[in-house]
């Protein structure tokens, strides 16, 4: 449980986001791998669980333009396409490391 938990979240590259986990492990989410992950209900149908986002809509050099935390336990991103409706929970982040660690 205390594995993820971030201690530092940072934002300041508008290309990425970096998460420091509290046990130390390091992660970053490029900013178009997070949008293509965003599991909220328009880019994922709620009933059958099949995602409705193309990934390939998503271009590579998408930035996000704002990280939010949503109470203790999740980010909501703006990302640089508008959209703003995803909700990452810290779980889910951290079990969809792109660095498959
Ligand atoms: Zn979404």
């Amino acid at each position: 449980m205390s594995s993820t938990q971030p201690k530092v979240i940072t934002k300041s590259d508008p290309t990425r986001i970096a998460i420091t986990w509290s046990d130390g492990h390091e992660t970053v989410y490029p900013a178009a791998v997070l949008r293509r992950l965003c599991p909220c209900a328009h880019c994922v149908n709620e009933v059958t669980g099949q995602r409705m986002l193309d990934p390939e809509s998503v271009p590579d050099d998408l930035q996000q333009t704002d990280v939010r935390l949503v109470g203790n336990y999740a980010i909501c991103v703006r990302f640089g396409d508008h959209h703003d409706t995803g909700i990452f929970p810290f779980p889910f982040l951290r079990d969809h490391d792109p660095s498959g660690a």
